[in-house]
């Protein structure tokens, strides 16, 4: 019978294939936030005193966030504060919000919900009926960093932290570099540099645990998270790159981890020759730092308004 690498008990729930570890429940756990608190320090992406802001969407990755950056909470060595978008998608968003909501109760951290319709003026739903070819996720994910850098502000967050894990991680090296996509690469990274006055950076704390992993934690911890898919996110290139990425994991296990740690070797040297160092300005509109005189959100919101 198959024993824990770790402890010998025989209940093993994990055969973590691209290290050849099996472990048993309590000794992934353990395993899991270790190695997250690891990664946070060996990067560098918290120091003590920081004021960190999480994306909580309420799914599983957001969710773990949390709950590991809670742990660095309680020991006094930053501040929490959770932050749900709500983009206002029917039938999907609302158990998300309170999925979010239950588990910052359930951790004292102060939780603000802020929707699109509040902001923006339209929610996603709306915004999609009388929109052109764009997709959902464009304006979602413009409109997203667009509030969650003016919260961070107003809260005074030192960082924002998202819960992109590996999967995520390398999708969007693949899709950048299949694209042909230079200049995003460029942006790719286990933190934002803020090289502008006015972002606050942002940290991916799971950037190293494969996706497979973390659905394991949420369920070895049974934690409550939000697990329904977006509607809009459909047939999407990152889902099918997602596809291959899993299949060809199968077998070759550590190709997630090889593809990562290639792209952070040869990251400085497309950096060095593709960076656009072109200087940042300020929305006209809305005040936030912007790449020309109106910020993108602004200019879809705008166009609304010549409608
Ligand atoms: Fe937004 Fe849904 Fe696209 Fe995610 S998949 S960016 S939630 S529209
Ligand atoms: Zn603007």
């Amino acid at each position: 019978m198959d024993t824990c690498d770790k402890c010998g008990k025989p209940q093993i729930i994990i055969n973590r294939k691209q290290s050849g570890q099996m472990l048993c429940q309590d000794c992934f756990i353990k395993f899991i936030q270790e190695k997250v608190l690891k990664d946070i320090r060996r990067q560098k992406l918290i120091k003590k005193g920081d004021k960190v802001l999480v994306a909580l969407s309420g799914g599983k990755d957001s969710v773990m966030v949390l709950h590991i950056l809670n742990s660095l909470r309680n020991r006094r060595i930053i501040d929490l504060v959770a932050v749900t978008i709500d983009e206002g998608i029917s039938g999907y968003r609302e158990d998300g919000v309170r999925i979010a909501a239950q588990n910052a109760e359930a951790l004292g951290i102060k939780h603000r919900i802020i929707s699109f319709k509040e902001c923006v003026g339209r929610t996603l739903d709306e915004i999609m009926v009388d929109s052109d070819d764009r997709n959902a996720c464009t304006y979602c994910g413009v409109f997203r960093r667009w509030i969650l850098n003016q919260v961070a502000r107003e809260e005074g967050a030192t960082k924002i932290a998202t819960g992109h894990n590996l999967d995520d991680e390398t999708q969007s090296i693949l899709m950048n570099y299949l694209e042909g996509n230079i200049h995003n690469l460029t942006r790719i990274g286990v933190q934002s540099e803020s090289m502008y006055e006015g972002f606050t950076v942002k940290i991916k704390p799971l950037r190293e645990i494969p996706e497979k992993e973390i659905a394991t934690y949420v369920l070895a911890t049974d934690l409550p998270v939000h697990l329904a898919g977006c509607p809009y996110a459909g047939d999407s290139f990152r889902a099918k790159i997602g596809t291959f990425l899993k299949e060809i994991s199968k077998e070759h296990p550590t190709i997630m981890y090889s593809t990562l740690r290639g792209f952070d070797k040869i990251k400085p040297v497309i950096k060095e020759k593709f960076s656009q160092k072109g200087s940042m300005d300020i929305c006209q509109e809305c005040g936030e730092p912007s790449a020309g005189k109106i910020c993108k959100a602004c200019s879809f919101r705008l166009s609304w308004n010549h409608e």
